[in-house]
């Protein structure tokens, strides 16, 4: 069953009367459930391609298919809908609000999806649970360590239950026990089923995916399952 289906995915820039093609014709298929990483040079078209995936940004030429749903030609608004409705996303930054709790972080998705607070707060909760934070639910951002802090993120991108983990450079703020504590918990969400997109420029990391796509000058470069 796939999750993405790009076909001829095509970006252009234009800049005033200055045209750049960062994304020149991706065929890309992740199916539910796959691990896979993409690799890249700085320039090559990872952010264009992931601000597509993440639905932060609509293509110039080919289709796009997120969860089977046709989502080349959405407006703003539609686009906005379906990125809280299918997609959880991490980044480098951990973008928690530092005046809340773990808990009230994580619950916060809900409360834009008009959940009812005691169901945010029993699913926040066991968001928490899974990704190991369970005696952590009280504390602040700036009480927990930094890979800690990235699984209070995580939690909060997988609360909704979307379709998609989208992670951008998730590990690109962490030291290297930290770095390793969260692509553990990328494992075990990998072994629960997930369906998990990372975007990385560090090889350590993207190999711990089952699938490693490369991309170069706006291309599939080379796609390899890993294991
Ligand atoms: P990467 O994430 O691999 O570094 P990007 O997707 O950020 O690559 O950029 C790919 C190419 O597209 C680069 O040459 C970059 O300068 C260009 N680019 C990215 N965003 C824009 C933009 N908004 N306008 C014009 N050119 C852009
Ligand atoms: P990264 O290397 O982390 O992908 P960049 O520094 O390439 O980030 O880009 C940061 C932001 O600037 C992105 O939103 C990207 O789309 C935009 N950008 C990159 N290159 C250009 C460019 N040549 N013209 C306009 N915007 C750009």
């Amino acid at each position: 069953e796939p999750v993405i289906e790009l076909a001829d995915a095509g970006k252009t820039y234009r800049t005033g009367s200055i045209e750049f093609e960062a994304l020149r014709g991706i065929d890309l298929e992740i199916s539910a459930g796959e691990y896979v990483a993409i690799m890249g040079p700085s320039g090559s078209g990872k952010s264009t391609l992931m601000n597509i995936i993440g639905c932060l940004d609509v293509l110039t030429r080919g289709s796009y298919r997120l969860g089977g749903e046709d989502v080349s030609e959405l407006d703003e608004a539609e686009l906005a809908e379906i990125r809280n409705r299918r997609i959880g996303f991490v980044f480098q930054q951990f973008n928690l609000l530092p005046s809340l709790s773990a808990l009230r972080n994580v619950e916060l998705p809900l409360v834009y999806g008009r959940v009812q607070r005691h169901d945010r707060k029993t699913r926040a909760t066991a968001a928490l649970e899974r990704v190991g934070l369970g005696d952590r639910l009280q504390n602040r951002p700036g009480e927990l360590s930094g890979g800690q802090q990235q699984r209070v993120a995580v939690a909060r991108a997988l609360v909704g239950e979307p379709a998609l983990l989208l992670a951008d450079e998730p590990t690109g703020n962490l030291d290297s026990t930290s770095t390793l504590d969260v692509l553990a918990l990328f494992d075990q969400l990998h072994a629960q089923g997930r369906t998990i997109v990372l975007i990385t420029h560090e090889l350590e990391v993207a190999e711990r995916a089952a699938r490693i796509v490369w991309v170069r000058d706006g291309v599939v470069h080379t796609d390899e399952v890993t294991r």
